[in-house]
């Protein structure tokens, strides 16, 4: 029997997945990452990472053959010419770049994706500024350096991981325009998410019994591999997050972008991966209901009737998709008595906005939808999920899973290497 693990890093802590050849799950393992004062995020990271592949269970362990790690979108770190950290890493949310953003819109082609505060590219520009940049050789991802730190090699990540950085995922190739912006380090050599990079490094196989074969394969982003494991593979399968807000993910044979809207596409294998975010969705019903009401007040509902409420449910003024304009007004009014009719009301016009985001994918191009998982907090919800499948006229299921982990033990097994 073979088993692959997946980690996931998120932004609270990490967590460990084995899974068999057939993608049945062997053991979860979790660190929460605890704050040390004085010992720095890089470290913490460090620690976790090995406290995880501790508490895997020794019969696993010696027979895990591929191992792969996902990291959170744009958390970058810069390093020395033998893999230390020269100073702490920049966390996804991290808005440093924002001083760098006219050199940044100088260079990049209009509207790309790194023409963010947060982007990867704009994180490294700002590092270039800072006196720690003249210690600095190689620029990873937190991903690529979790994973050097199994496999040793320094300057490799994956086409997820670099979409922020400008690399350029259709030609597959770093484009001209950032050679302009002539930062001196070594940019990482980019390879398809899962390939494998090496095998893990023989003082780890030691330590913690891997085969010495034991294959460190090249990561993904977080937000990817929750949606590779989900179980939706084929061109028009979708997966719906109904979580604080609602975001759509879509199969495509067809790379779909659109800065207006947010939208922009990951590559996946031969197929891309096309979505939008929306500032509506349960954020919006949490501030009406608790969950135990949520629960008991959708089975009062009857969803063979459409509300007769159009709302857009906002927390504040302001959407990009699938309708952008910054000073939408929430709108959530006229509001019945009867708070069952409300939240109808609400459900369906979440609904609505999710079918009318899918219609919008595909008139930019995406591939006809076919079917909807849906991850998240509301993917409990079958009255929701009826409603939402009268809005969208296809099959609405949950997720088979929804961990992180889960989608990059998949990838180290070889989901995209197929
Ligand atoms: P986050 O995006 O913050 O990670 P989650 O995926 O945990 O969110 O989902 C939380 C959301 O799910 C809350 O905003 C809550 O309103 C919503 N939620 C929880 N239970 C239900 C339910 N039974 N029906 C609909 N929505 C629900």
């Amino acid at each position: 029997m073979g088993f692959y693990l997946g980690i996931d890093f998120g932004t609270s802590g990490a967590r460990g997945m084995v899974i068999d050849e057939v993608g049945i799950m062997q053991q979860r393992v979790i660190y929460p990452f605890e704050m040390y004062p004085r010992v720095d995020l890089a470290n913490i990271w460090q620690m976790a990472l090995f406290r995880l592949l501790d508490q895997i269970s020794g019969e696993l362990r010696r027979e895990i053959r591929a191992i792969a790690i996902n990291g959170t979108s744009s958390t970058v770190l810069l390093c020395d010419a033998v893999g230390n950290p020269v100073d702490a890493p920049l966390l996804y949310n991290d808005g440093r770049g924002a001083v760098v953003m006219d050199r940044l819109k100088s260079a990049a082609p209009p509207n790309h994706t790194v023409l963010s505060t947060t982007s990867s590219l704009a994180k490294l520009l700002w590092m270039s500024q800072q006196a720690f940049f003249t210690q600095a050789k190689y620029f990873l991802h937190q991903a690529d350096w979790l994973a050097f730190l199994l496999h040793g090699q320094l300057g490799i990540s994956d086409y997820h991981n670099a979409l922020k950085l400008g690399y350029d995922v259709e030609t597959l190739q770093y484009p001209q325009w950032l050679e302009q912006l002539q930062i001196s380090i070594h940019l990482p050599k980019v390879v398809t998410p899962g390939s494998a990079i090496g095998e893990i490094r023989p003082e780890i196989a030691a330590k913690y019994n891997f085969p010495k074969d034991c294959l460190v394969c090249a990561g993904t982003t977080d937000s990817i591999a929750a949606f590779l494991a989900s179980g939706a593979e084929s061109p028009g399968e979708a997966v719906t997050s109904v979580g604080s807000t609602l975001v759509l993910k879509l199969l495509s044979r067809t790379r779909v972008e659109d800065v207006r809207y947010g939208i922009y596409s990951h590559r996946l294998g031969d197929l891309w991966l096309t979505g939008g975010a929306s500032n509506t969705g349960g954020a919006v019903l949490r501030q009406f209901f608790t969950n135990t009401e949520l629960e008991s007040l959708s089975q009062e509902i009857d969803t063979s009737q459409a509300s007769a409420l159009d709302y857009y449910p906002l927390l504040k003024p302001g959407d990009r998709f699938p309708i952008n304009d910054p000073n939408l007004q929430p709108r959530l009014e006229p509001r019945p008595d009867n708070p069952v009719e409300f939240l109808h009301g609400l459900l369906e016009s979440i609904a609505r906005i999710e079918a009318r985001g899918y219609e919008l994918l595909q008139e930019l191009g995406a591939d006809k939808l076919t079917r909807v998982y849906t991850a998240g907090g509301g993917a409990i919800n079958d009255t929701w999920t009826t409603i939402r499948g009268r809005y969208l006229q296809v099959p609405v299921m949950r997720s088979m899973n929804t961990e992180a982990a889960y989608g990059t033990a998949l990838l180290a097994m070889g989901r995209m290497r197929e």
